[in-house]
Order: C-alpha cells, then structure tokens, then sequence
C-alpha cells in the first residue's frame, strides 16, 4: 500500500542517478535504513539539492511507492554540518563514520543508539572543526561496534576467563587474551587497553586521548574484531 512517512535522518551517501536524480543512502532515527531517490536535485534551481548532500541532518517526507526505493518528497535542515566541509581532516572522520554506518547497520531495523552516536559526532566534528582527532573517532568507532553487537570484550580473556595478565588481543577470540591463550594474537600494551575501556566508559565528547602506538593497536583490535565477527571491512583511522 503506497504511503507517505516522516523522518529523520542522516545522508549517508548519495549518488547521480539518471538526468538530474540521486540516489540517497539514509540512515534514520526509527527505521534504519532508507533508500530514496531524490528527483530533479541536480537541476541548478533545485532547492532540495543543497540540503540532501551526504553528512547532513535532516527531517524528510518521504514516499514508500511499490519498488525498494522511496521518494523523497520534502526536506528541512536539522544540521547541515557546514563548519566541518572546511577542514579536510574533520571531513575525512565525518566521511569515515558514516562509511562506519553505512556497513555495520544495513536493515531496515532501527538503532537509537547508533544514530544518535552518528548525530553526536558528526556534530562535536563540527563544533570544532579540524580539533577532534584520532583518539575521538576511534571511540566513535568502538561505541558503534557496541551499538552493533560487536563490542570487544575488555574486562578479561575472551578464551579463559582469566582477569589477570591480559597481554594481548585476539581478533578471533573477539577481545583481550591472558599471557596462556595468547596463540593468534598481538600484542597489547596496557595504555592500548586502558584506552579501549576508558573509550566505551566516557561520552564520545570526553574521548580520552593516548599516545600514536596505542591508538594504532587499538584500531588495529577493533578492526580485526569487525572483520572477524561483523564481516565488515573498515579503513584504518588516520
Ligand atoms: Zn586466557
């Protein structure tokens, strides 16, 4: 049955599509994934256009036709995230987490937790545009794997249980490994594990920092985890 709906949403990815259409991957408050097609936007006078392009917040009427694709039929601004096209490096991490939940969150099925933690960064990235780094975009990352199931596990070894002597990480064990279990794991500095807990337990705007070395394992545990158990391959953060 054709209907139209409302919702909010952030646009993940967009793509040309036909004379002047797009393609809209959406990423919404409370019906997860969308895909739309918005008509005309390439046209010079569209106003639709400008305020559907990717990383932007946004409230939309959309219409559920008969095919996968709705239409979107209109749009108002929530953030447009204007501060942050300006500098490359808040650019490459707001392009790197909707990447993050363009592959980690493909169902229709909603998830709160994770699109408010899209809208959070995507807004600390442009309150201080060029400030927020490393650190922060890997705690945006290791709470998205959370919000997806895919938590690491940091509190003991994943293989034994043991809560002492955690020297290392194990991406097919999914977490932290003892000195015994440590076969199929690198190794973890204590700063890399402190981080990883300390990145779960504060709000992404309290990201605690840490020094290159274990932020590159961190990112390197988290990676392996995802594509271990998610199955998703993401690019390093840089
Ligand atoms: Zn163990």
């Amino acid at each position: 049955m054709p209907a139209s709906f409302k919702t909010e949403a952030v646009v993940l990815r967009s793509i040309r599509f036909g004379e002047a259409d797009r393609v809209l991957h959406l990423y919404s408050a409370d019906r997860g994934r969308i895909g739309a097609v918005a008509k005309g936007v390439r046209r010079i006078r569209s106003r639709m256009g400008g305020r559907l392009e990717p990383l932007a917040r946004v409230r939309l009427v959309l219409h559920q036709g008969r095919g996968d694709l709705c239409t979107v039929t209109s749009v108002d601004t929530v953030h447009a995230h204007a501060a942050l096209r300006e500098h490359r490096a808040s650019l490459e991490h707001a392009a790197a987490a909707c990447e993050a939940v363009l592959r980690l969150f493909d169902s229709a099925e909603p998830n709160r937790a994770a699109y408010n933690l899209l809208c959070h960064q995507l807004a600390l990235l442009d309150s201080e545009p060029g400030g927020a780094g490393r650190a922060q975009s890997l705690a945006f990352r290791s709470k998205l794997a959370l919000a997806a199931g895919f938590a690491p596990e940091l509190a003991s070894c994943a293989a034994c249980g043991e809560a002492d002597h955690l020297t290392g990480f194990s991406p097919v064990a999914g977490g932290v490994v003892c000195a015994s279990c440590e076969a199929g794991s690198f190794a973890l500095d204590a700063e890399t594990h402190k981080f990883m807990v300390k990145a779960l337990a504060h709000p992404l705007s309290e990201a605690p920092q840490a020094p290159d070395r274990a932020l590159a394992q961190a990112d390197r545990a988290l990676g392996e985890t995802l594509e271990h158990h998610a199955h998703v391959r993401l690019r390093r953060v840089g």
